[in-house]
C-alpha cells in the first residue's frame, strides 16, 4: 500500500511524462528493433487481444515504396486507399484531412450538397408530427430530395478501407475530420495515431417509429469495421469536437442528432483489438452488432477486446455489445457531473461480455447501478472493477436496482489474449496519461 502511494504521489508531482513511453510493454518482443520501434510498420503483438489470434494483424507491414503514402488531402487519402484494394499499403496521415472538401480541396459545406429542392424547413414542414402524424416513416418529394442530397455527402465522406493496409498519423496533431472510414469486408487492418473528430451528417432522417417520441438519425461512423476480421485500432482520439451535441438544435421535440458511432463493429465483423484510444464527447460510442435478428451473420463473431482505452464525457454505448465474446478490461470511464449519462456497458442481445479491472469515475448522481444496461443479454463477466478507487460489485449493483431483470454472473467464456492486466486503482492514471492520438 505504501509503495502505491509512493508510485501515485510521484506520478502526480512529475505528470504524465514521467510514466513515458505509455505504450505496454510487449510480451513477445520483436526481433527487428527498427521496425518495431516505427509506427508506421509496427503489427499488433502476439497475445494482444482478439485481432492477435490465427495470423494475426500486420497490417501494411509488407508495404512496397511505392504503396508507402504521406498523405494531407481528402483525394490524396483517397488515392492512396484506392477503393479498398488489397495491396499491402501503409498510408501516413499528415496534418487534418477535411472530408468535406472536392476534388482541388475546396470545402464543401451542406448546401453544396444539398439536391433536388431539399431544404431543412421545407423537410419539417412536411413530416411535422401534427400534419404527417407518427405511424409511418417519411415519404415523399422532400424525403427522396434528402436522400439524394445525402448520396452526396457519402460520395466525399465514405472512404473503403481494405485489406493489409496501415493508416496512421504523424506526429500529434493528424486528424480525419469529418470522415467516415469504413473497414468492409477486409482483413488485417492497423488505424493507429489519428483523431477522428466530427463526422457529421447534413442529412439527418426524421424517424417518427423509433422509440416512444420519435428520432433523428444520422449516417457516418468515425470509424466502422463491417464484415472485416484482424483490426487494431490502438492510440486514437474520437470526438464530436467543434459540433458538440449540447449546441445541437431540437425539432419535433428531439435532438437534431448529426452523428453515428465512434466506433461500431457489425455485419459479421470478427477479431477486433481496440487499444489505448480516447473516446470522447459521444452520444451512442461503440456499438457492436447492429441488430438482434442478425444471428446469421454474427453468431460466433464480433469478437472484440477493448483495453486501455479512456471513455471520457460519454453518453451510452461503451460498448453495447451483441452475440460477441467482449473482453473489456483496464479501460478507464469518465463521467462528468452535469453531461448526459444514460449506460456504459450495455449487455445485448445474445452477448457474452467480460468487464474486470476497469476503473470509473463517476459523480456523485450517477450510482453505481446505473453503469451495467439490459438490452437482452443473460448473463456477463463482472470482476474486479472500481468505482472512484473502491472495488464495486457492478452487477450486483444493477441486479438489485432491476429486480425484474437479472443478469447472470458468468459470461460462459475466459479471455486468454492479454499482454498486460494493471492493478484497476492504477488504470486512471495509466491510462489518461497514456490513451488517445499524438502519443506514440
Ligand atoms: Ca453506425
Ligand atoms: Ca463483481
Amino acid at each position: 500500500m505504501r509503495r502505491t502511494c509512493h508510485a501515485h504521489v510521484i506520478a502526480a508531482l512529475l505528470g504524465c511524462t514521467a510514466l513515458a513511453p505509455a505504450t505496454p510493454a510487449q510480451a513477445h518482443p520483436s526481433p527487428d528493433r527498427a521496425a518495431h520501434h516505427s509506427p508506421a510498420r509496427a503489427a499488433l503483438p502476439a497475445g494482444d487481444g482478439w485481432a492477435s489470434s490465427g495470423a494475426g494483424t500486420t497490417g501494411g507491414q509488407a508495404a512496397d515504396a511505392a504503396h508507402t503514402f504521406t498523405v494531407s488531402t481528402r483525394e490524396q487519402l483517397a488515392a492512396a486507399l484506392n477503393g479498398g484494394d488489397a495491396t499491402p499499403k501503409i498510408i501516413q496521415v499528415k496534418g487534418t484531412i477535411d472530408g468535406n472538401t472536392d476534388a482541388a480541396g475546396a470545402p464543401l459545406s451542406c448546401a453544396d450538397y444539398a439536391t433536388d429542392g431539399y431544404a431543412l424547413d421545407a423537410y419539417l414542414a412536411a413530416y411535422d408530427p401534427v400534419t404527417w402524424g407518427t405511424a409511418t416513416v417519411p415519404s415523399g418529394p422532400q424525403e427522396d430530395a434528402r436522400a439524394a442530397s445525402a448520396a452526396r455527402q457519402a460520395a466525399r465522406v465514405q472512404l473503403l478501407v481494405g485489406s493489409n493496409t496501415t493508416i496512421v498519423g504523424v506526429g500529434k496533431q493528424a486528424k480525419l475530420l469529418a470522415l467516415d472510414l469504413q473497414v468492409k469486408n477486409a482483413d488485417n487492418v492497423i488505424v493507429r495515431n489519428l483523431t477522428f473528430e466530427d463526422a457529421f451528417d447534413c442529412f439527418p432522417q426524421w424517424d417518427p417509429t423509433d422509440g416512444a417520441t420519435g428520432n433523428w438519425n444520422s449516417e457516418y461512423d468515425n470509424l466502422v469495421v463491417y464484415g472485416a476480421t484482424h483490426v487494431w485500432i490502438d492510440h486514437n482520439t474520437f470526438t464530436d469536437g467543434r459540433r458538440p451535441d449540447a449546441a445541437q438544435p431540437f425539432y419535433f421535440g428531439r435532438i437534431y442528432q448529426q452523428h453515428d458511432g465512434e466506433l461500431d463493429i457489425v455485419k459479421g465483423a470478427d477479431l477486433v483489438t481496440a487499444s489505448w484510444n480516447a473516446f470522447t464527447d459521444h452520444d451512442k460510442t461503440l456499438l457492436f452488432g447492429n441488430s438482434d435478428g442478425a444471428g446469421a451473420t454474427d453468431t460466433g463473431k464480433l469478437r472484440v477486446t477493448l483495453h486501455h482505452n479512456l471513455f471520457r464525457n460519454i453518453t451510452e454505448r461503451a460498448p453495447r455489445v451483441r452475440f460477441g465474446q467482449v473482453d473489456a478490461y483496464n479501460n478507464h470511464y469518465v463521467v462528468s457531473a452535469g453531461q448526459e449519462y444514460v449506460y456504459s456497458l450495455g449487455v445485448g442481445f445474445k452477448s457474452q461480455l467480460v468487464a474486470e479491472a476497469n476503473a470509473f469515475t463517476l459523480p456523485k448522481t450517477v450510482g453505481a447501478d446505473r453503469v451495467i444496461a439490459y438490452w437482452k443479454g443473460t448473463a456477463m463477466t463482472e470482476e474486479h472493477n472500481v468505482v472512484n478507487g473502491k472495488e464495486t460489485d457492478l452487477l450486483g449493483a444493477f441486479n438489485a436496482a432491476h429486480p425484474a431483470t437479472v443478469i447472470a454472473g458468468d459470461a460462459g467464456w475466459t479471455p486468454a489474449l492479454r499482454t498486460r492486466v494493471d492493478r484497476p486503482t492504477a488504470v486512471p492514471r495509466i491510462v489518461d496519461c497514456g490513451a488517445g492520438a499524438g502519443r506514440l
